[in-house]
Parts: C-alpha cells; structure tokens; sequence
C-alpha cells in the first residue's frame, strides 16, 4: 500500500435523527437567554480557561445542542465558572448560569443511564 503521509480523517457526519435533545428545551426554560447564542465563538477567545487548556465553551455549546452528554460532563468540568465570557458575549447570553445548569442537568441525565 502507498503511504501518502497522511490518511483519511474520520467522518463528522452528525446523525441527528438518533441524537439526543431532551435537554436543551429545559435548558431553555432555565436560562432563556440561551437561546440567542450565535455561535461566534466570542465567548471562547475570551475565556481563560481555553488559553491555557484545550477547553473551549462554544465546544460544551455544540455537544449540549447535538446531545453528546457523555463527553460533555468532563469538558464542563473544566469552567472556573469567572464570568469573564458573560462581559463580552454581544447576544447577553448568561453564560456563567448556563454553564452552572448545563452542568447540573448532564450530571443527572447521565447518572440515570
Ligand atoms: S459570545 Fe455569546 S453569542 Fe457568541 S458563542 Fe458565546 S454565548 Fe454564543
Ligand atoms: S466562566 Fe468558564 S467559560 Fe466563561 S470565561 Fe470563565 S472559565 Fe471560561
């Protein structure tokens, strides 16, 4: 076999039929200004914690909305809940109150299962 120096990467193809999203309605109702993210990412250049670790807030944000809960509570965990992503978010999405409820919500989705 020929060894192009690189190989095929692996499919991101979402499944959203079989994708779970019981959560993100009751996130919804606990912290409204959810709903108006944007995804700019302004969050992530800002937070802290992304510039020394790997975490990135707007990553948390897809898995939540495409049901990836399992990865999820790890990543979460990684927040030091500063508030510092909430100065700058241009939608006034609660950030700091929608990382605390997604937290508590992945916590008990995934203890049930
Ligand atoms: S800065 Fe606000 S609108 Fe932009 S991705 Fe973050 S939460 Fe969403
Ligand atoms: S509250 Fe969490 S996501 Fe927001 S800037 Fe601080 S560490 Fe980053």
């Amino acid at each position: 076999m020929i060894k192009f120096g690189y190989a095929p990467v692996v499919s991101r193809t979402l499944d959203l039929d079989s994708s779970d999203f019981s959560l993100r309605d009751e996130l919804i109702r606990e912290v409204p200004s959810y709903k108006k993210c944007i995804g700019c990412g302004g969050c992530t250049s800002t937070c802290s914690a992304h510039q020394h670790t790997e975490f990135s807030i707007l990553r948390c944000n897809m898995l939540f909305r495409r049901g990836k809960y399992d990865v999820l509570e790890k990543e979460l965990d990684k927040c030091m809940l500063c508030g510092k992503c909430l100065l700058v978010c241009p939608r006034n999405v609660n950030t700091r109150d929608m990382i605390i409820k997604m937290r508590l919500l992945v916590q008990h989705k995934n203890k049930k299962q």
